[in-house]
């Protein structure tokens, strides 16, 4: 019994779904639909989003109802207003030529009396979230004690929403007997508990091991230094220039703080958080759902039933607490016979998780390579220039501006007109990643090395690491002066903690460190001057203002007397207040001073 016909649909549902392009049912159809229609066996089934699981309970449950007879038959509770509104559409499809049917979806957030008015026109489904359905059950607004089927979908996410409550007070308002579908992804304790409670002897279904994550799911990982999680973040969505994806947060000021980087950073990216109204998460969801943006960053809460089936990457900026909740974030990639990809950004305290995560899944994670600036640049170069190539022509539009394009091109190469149209897309990552560290553990960056070496490799491999290590120093340190002495307590450990604190997430290179009486010089990573000032703006150490200013590189055999005499001056001013940049800071504490970190 492989088909739809062949397991017993009307001849109205069947030409409904043949209109959808149902050729063939899938797996958890095939084994939910038999059960559904031959028995009134409580059902327990495991399936995620993109299985096929609405039709698998809809189309059996569509399939005994009679429209003519009056009272709601069927209540479908689901967790979220965007999944509860996605099942009352697929219904409404599949229905859509059975005369007098109707679905009514009832959800928060919307008018509650245009709810209770589709109500009392009569329905015969009713799919809801649990909090309006009993809101409306309260109200006497929502009769279920004629209903024949009850289905909890995606009934793990409804528990751990902490919907339990609820839950008991509809169940206990539908009557005794009726035929209980639960669908899950996961079967925490919580369910076993709820299943325990409301089922009669559930039949258990499967489609795969349900306790598998999506097998076309490949499972990453980059073990990073904590400091760079931005910047890895960063690497991990540049280096895949079509991406398209969820960038998983635990907490709203986390989403908000990360979406808002990343769109400063020039990314097409939006957040989707707890703090948004419900016009305002639509709105992003649709963007994003319409490929307006390319990046979603996103609490797990408002992301559910968000239901986008050609997703690349879900990344975990951080894990959730829960084993259960990255199943779910990862099973939003790899969807509908597609491929995806599940990166998380794990320290090394964060990368003991694994293995219960592995355990989990039933599959491995894979350790990779947090991507250094020639791969990203490359990456980028060459997706550009498929993009290049695939670009169709508007010929009629652009026919007509030729003669002036060649005209202005006319005295350059075929060679140079080409490198300018590759670098007015280009330059920004190769200008960023110019001189950007390798942001891998000293272990991995070790590794790397190591493969460099043995493959030859001309950007290292033939220097002793003595050579790389000076060349490096040489060519990619930039020496800083900062208005912080052996006077002030200042130190290299205060100097570093300043550092690390304040720089968001970026780990640049710190180089030789001279600390004077008065002042310090320190050499820091080539490409940094902005974000360190602007660090500086930040900081304050024993009541006075930080002043960072870069410096000429540091001579031979220490520092240049000349600079010290005059630095000593500009400092000696500074603490007469007359004016300088490091002035000391007022008592009553400006706006500025009060944003400013003491030490
Ligand atoms: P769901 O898991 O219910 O969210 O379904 C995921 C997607 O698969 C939806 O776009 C459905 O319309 C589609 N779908 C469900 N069943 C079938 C089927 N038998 N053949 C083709 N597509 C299907």
């Amino acid at each position: 019994m492989s088909t739809f016909k062949e397991m017993g649909l009307k001849s109205e549902i069947l030409s409904a779904i043949t209109d959808l392009g149902y050729e063939n049912p899938t797996p958890i159809q095939k084994l939910a639909l038999p059960k559904v229609l031959e028995s009134k066996q409580d059902l327990i089934a495991f399936a995620q989003t993109g299985t096929g699981k609405t039709a698998a309970f809809s189309l059996p449950i569509l399939n005994q109802i009679d429209p003519t007879k009056d009272g709601i038959k069927c209540i479908v509770l689901s967790p979220t207003r965007e999944l509860g509104l996605q099942i009352a559409e697929d219904i409404k499809s599949y229905s859509k030529n059975m005369p007098g049917f109707k679905a009514v979806a009832v959800y928060g957030g919307a008018d509650i009396n245009q709810q209770i008015r589709k109500l009392e026109r009569g329905c015969d489904v009713v799919v809801g979230t649990p909090g309006r359905t009993l809101d409306l059950i309260k109200r006497n607004r929502l009769n279920l004690e004629g209903v024949q089927y009850l289905v909890l979908d995606e009934a793990d996410e409804m528990l751990s929403m902490g919907f339990a409550d609820d839950l008991d007070a509809i169940l206990a308002n539908t009557p005794q007997e009726k035929q209980t579908l639960l669908f899950s992804a996961t079967m925490p304790p919580d369910m076993v508990k709820l299943s325990k409670k409301y089922m009669t002897d559930p039949a258990e279904i499967s489609a795969g091991n349900k306790k598998q994550a999506n097998t076309n799911v490949t499972h990453q990982y980059y073990k990073i230094n904590s400091r760079d999680r931005y910047p890895s973040l960063k690497r991990a969505v540049d280096v895949a220039p079509d991406i398209y994806g969820i960038i998983f947060c635990r907490t709203r000021a986390e989403t908000k703080e990360v979406a808002e980087r990343l769109a400063e950073d020039g990314y097409n990216t939006d957040a989707l958080h707890g703090d948004l109204s419900q016009a305002q998460r639509d709105y992003v969801m649709n963007r994003f759902r319409n490929r307006q943006l390319q990046l979603l960053v996103a609490t797990d809460v408002a992301a559910r039933g968000l239901d986008v089936n050609e997703l690349t990457h879900v990344i975990n900026f951080k894990l959730p607490d829960e084993d259960d909740v990255y199943v779910h974030r990862s099973g939003r990639t790899g969807r509908a016979a597609n491929v995806g990809i599940s990166l998380s950004l794990l320290t090394s305290k964060e990368e003991n998780r694994l293995r219960y995560l592995e355990k989990k899944i039933g599959r491995k994670f894979e350790k990779v390579l947090i991507p250094n600036g020639q791969e990203i640049c490359e990456k980028q170069l060459f997706s550009l220039i498929d993009n290049i190539k695939e670009t169709e022509i508007a010929n009629s539009h652009i026919d007509g501006f030729l003669p002036q394009i060649f005209d202005m091109f006319k005295d350059m190469s075929k060679e140079e007109v080409l490198k300018k149209i590759v670098s007015t897309e280009f330059n920004r990552f190769l200008e960023y990643y110019r001189d950007a560290p390798d942001l891998n553990k000293t272990s991995d960056k070790r590794e790397r090395e190591r493969n460099k070496d043995n493959r030859g490799d001309d950007s290292g491999g033939r220097r002793s690491r003595r050579e790389r290590r000076e060349h490096k120093t040489a060519a990619h340190m930039t020496r800083y002066f900062i208005n912080q002495g052996k006077k002030d307590g200042f130190s290299p450990k205060l100097l570093m903690g300043m550092i690390n604190s304040h720089m968001d997430g970026l780990s640049p290179e710190i180089g030789q460190i001279e600390i004077m009486k008065m002042f310090s010089f320190f050499e820091m990573e080539s490409g940094h001057t902005s974000d360190l000032q602007r660090a500086a703006k930040q900081m304050e150490f024993n009541g006075r203002e930080v002043a960072i200013e870069e410096s000429s590189p540091r001579p031979e055999g220490g520092v240049d007397r000349k600079e010290k005499r005059n630095r000593r001056r500009g400092r000696n001013n500074d603490q007469r207040g007359n004016g300088g940049r490091s002035r000391r800071r007022q008592s009553s504490g400006s706006h500025g001073a009060k944003r400013r970190r003491r030490y």
